[in-house]
């Protein structure tokens, strides 16, 4: 599912999501430069612990220090922005059509069908059990052939 709060960096670096967490502080996920390995920063940006001025127990305005306060809508969030990072930087680019290389073939038996896909997702076609499997091995290599051409 594509995240409209995704958006690329000027130097052309992908923020996964950037979102405010319940005391107001600015969570990005976004991707390093880092150049040996795919890394992910996680920056938590201002915010304090009071959500309101007042609040018993807990002192105004003190700085949440790099700290994220979230709902379960803004955990999800993040989760989905690390599950994309890992998704998308943790694929072995040498090998696209094996498990690690995130692009294999899985078949599964639908209601009365079965049913192919490319492990990324990519819908490959849908057939009727005991009909031979060719066409799906065909698409499925024609899907990653174009992946790595890209
Ligand atoms: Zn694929």
């Amino acid at each position: 599912m594509p995240d409209p709060s995704r958006s690329v960096t000027p130097r052309g670096f992908i923020n996964f999501d950037h979102f405010t967490d319940s005391y107001g502080a600015t969570v990005t996920v976004r991707e390093s430069s880092a150049a040996l390995a795919p890394h992910v920063w996680v920056f938590v940006e201002g915010g304090t612990t009071a959500a309101e001025p007042g609040t018993p127990g807990i002192p105004e305005g003190r700085k949440n220090d790099g700290s994220a306060h979230l709902n379960v809508e803004q955990a999800t969030r993040l989760r989905d922005a690390l599950d994309a990072f890992i998704r998308e930087r943790g694929a072995d680019p040498e090998f696209p059509a094996t498990w690690a290389g995130g692009h294999a073939l899985v078949v599964e038996f639908g209601d009365e069908e079965l049913i192919a896909r490319c492990q990324c997702g990519v819908l490959l076609g849908e057939r009727a059990p005991s009909t031979p499997l060719d066409e799906f091995g065909q698409r499925w290599e024609r899907h990653v052939m174009e992946r790595s051409d890209g």
